[in-house]
């Protein structure tokens, strides 16, 4: 997943941890052939119950706002338990079969975050059990949008986000990083409409609104992913293409160009794309993430549409997950690091070299300022700052901080500053390689650093300080920081603007989305409105096509009360889903005393977003 900052909803969780205990203290997860790990985020009994593979046959629709139909696992019931526990999330459980024959199951109480274990008799030799069920109102991973909701007007769209443990708000299944299972499926949508999934894909409407998927590649539920709606397809090479919304298809397929050439980099560098196809799918702008990486599938914002392809940083974030993360797993929340700060590492290494060091050495920068930022957040002392968290009795999302993605980059940053580039690279490829398919621990990669690349090297190991990054708080002193050439010169171009050069003497050419971020990110933090006034009248941010730089903008211009700016940033936060544009944006008019126009925008726009963004943008408008 891409990064964005939920570090209001990391304040709010701290309160809402009080009064969630887990309501099951012997949970744990397990797959074929790992040890048990304690994952308090699931209520299954996977540990007992090897869930092997499911069927699903849903139906979805758009007039009930309903997914209904039937899940049907295949499972080997290895502790020969009496029954079997699944998660569920505001589903109506309607009937129960185990090998054909109706049971009688039970639905626990309601436990916040985890939802409802579904429990099921079984027999020591069941191999098969069918759940009959429907999605409710609060299912967390649906978004259902209105066809005046989506680019194109006409149809309505439906898709899901189940990381980190939504999967069970519309399928009963065992929601945990550490259980995977292969899957097919089969999907009727209303006649007209395209289905897909983080499965083998269709590429053209049929006629019967019918479509069959198949995933024989085991992977855990929260990389379960639908969507629905109008949506067209065009291929960029032989095993690479683009869907998104009809109208939008041949901005994004514009935008994708260099997709395929991506994919065969990522290669070079740590070894073989082993999903088959990697096809990317364009969502409508309620998205509230910049992307999913939904094995064969990406779902990505919108928003990276820049109409110059200066954004696609993102997309090698998500198909270096096809490494990171979908391949080898995290195998708790705890873990998250693991899958997100590895990819932050892997997408700057390919963003590296299809571009330059340069220009790779700028996101490196902007992401340190993300990791300050971070820190300030939550406090230097905070044992969120660690690698290793602890998220009992939490939701899991508090964990989606910078400090997974961005001081785990930084560790191996600092790895690989130490041992060279070609050091690190062979151990990644191998241990990509050594565990590929599996979940694994904080503490079991620890040892296989230790056995693979440190070896014994006391000198090496001292330098690291492994302990200060995984389980201390804060930035560890012996940080790096990437080359600053570029951003020194943006340095020096802002200095003379604010010391009396006209803004359009300026020199800017040639200026990458990152430069110009920098340039407005380290502006004093209040500019006077006369500043931006100039500043817009040479470079036109208020009206800018670039996501990242008219959000940076805006948040400016709320600052500095810069009302020019306010019906472009009304229209923005109109179209636009994203927490991480939403949340700062909000979050400013509130902390400037312009309470009234948050809350009034964020009532007219408010159903325009995914219900996770709702949840933290309730929370924000709130505040007094
Ligand atoms: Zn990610």
């Amino acid at each position: 997943m891409n990064k964005y900052f939920p570090a209001a909803m990391a304040v709010l969780s701290i309160f809402a941890s009080c009064k969630n205990e887990p309501a099951k203290q012997d949970t744990a997860t397990g797959t074929q052939d790992t040890v048990m790990v304690k994952d308090l985020h699931t209520q299954s009994n996977a540990d007992s119950v090897l869930m092997k593979h499911l069927d699903l046959d849903i139906a979805v629709n758009f007039d009930a706002r309903q997914i209904s139909g039937k899940a049907v696992w295949d499972i080997d019931n290895k502790q020969m338990v009496s029954t079997l526990r699944l998660d569920t999330y505001d589903l109506t459980i309607d009937s129960v079969t185990a090998d054909g024959k109706k049971v009688q199951h039970t639905l626990g109480a309601f436990v916040d975050h985890l939802g409802n274990a579904l429990s099921i008799p079984v027999e020591a030799g069941t191999k098969q059990v069918a759940i009959y069920y429907h999605t409710g109102k609060n299912a967390r991973a649906l978004q259902w949008l209105d066809p005046q909701q989506t680019a194109g007007k006409k149809h309505p769209f439906l898709y899901t986000q189940s990381e980190s443990i939504y999967a069970r708000s519309w399928i009963p299944c065992a929601d945990g990083p550490g259980i995977r299972y292969t899957y097919t499926a089969r999907v009727t949508v209303p006649k007209g409409l395209l289905a897909l999934m983080s499965a083998e894909n269709p590429q053209q409407v049929n006629d019967s609104g019918i479509y069959h998927f198949n995933m024989d590649i085991p992977v855990p539920a929260y990389l379960m992913a639908l969507a629905v709606g109008d949506i067209a397809f065009k291929p960029i090479d032989e095993r690479t293409g683009v869907y998104a919304e009809t109208n939008m298809i041949d901005k994004a397929r514009y935008e994708f160009e260099d997709v395929g050439r991506m994919v065969q980099t990522a290669e070079k560098l740590y070894g073989p794309y082993r999903w088959g196809r990697y096809d990317a799918l364009v969502l409508p702008p309620g998205f509230p993430i910049g992307g999913m990486e939904n094995p064969k599938l990406t779902f990505c914002t919108p928003t990276i549409i820049a109409g110059d392809r200066s954004l696609m940083n993102l997309v090698a974030h998500e198909l270096a997950h096809n490494w990171s993360g979908n391949l080898v797993t995290n195998a708790t929340w705890n873990d998250f690091w693991l899958n997100e700060g590895f990819t932050v590492y892997f997408e700057r290494r390919l963003t590296e070299a299809m571009t330059d060091k340069s220009y790779a050495d700028m996101l490196w920068e902007l992401g340190y300022q993300d990791l300050e930022k971070a820190m300030d957040e939550l406090g230097k002392d905070s044992k969120d700052t660690h690698l290793k968290l602890d998220l009992t009795g939490r939701d899991p999302d508090d964990g989606l901080t910078d400090i997974a993605y961005e001081k785990g980059a930084l560790f191996l940053k600092l790895i690989e500053n130490n041992v060279g580039r070609e050091r690190i690279d062979a151990f990644l490829k191998k241990y990509f390689d050594e565990h590929a398919f599996k979940t694994i621990t904080t503490e079991q990669f620890l040892t296989y650093l230790n056995d693979n690349l440190i070896k014994g090297d006391s000198a090496l190991a001292k330098k690291l300080d492994i302990n200060a990054w995984v389980y201390g708080p804060g930035i560890p002193a012996n940080a790096p920081h990437a080359d600053r050439a570029r951003f020194s010169k943006v340095d020096e171009v802002r200095q003379a603007f604010l010391d009396g050069k006209p803004a359009k003497e300026l020199q800017t050419t040639n200026w990458s989305t990152y430069e110009w971020l920098h340039f407005l990110r380290k502006m004093p933090k209040t500019l006077d409105a006369t500043k931006m006034k100039e500043l817009d009248a040479a470079f036109h941010f208020t009206t800018s096509g670039n996501s990242e730089i008219a959000d940076q903008w805006y948040v400016m211009s709320v600052t500095a009360d810069y009302k020019a700016a306010y019906p472009a940033m009304d229209q923005f936060l109109s179209r636009v889903g994203r927490r991480k544009f939403l949340e700062p944006l909000y979050t400013e008019m509130m902390k400037t005393g312009k309470q009234d126009m948050a809350r009034s925008i964020y009532e007219k726009y408010r159903m325009n977003y995914h219900p996770l963004a709702q949840e933290s943008i309730d929370e924000i408008v709130a505040k007094k």
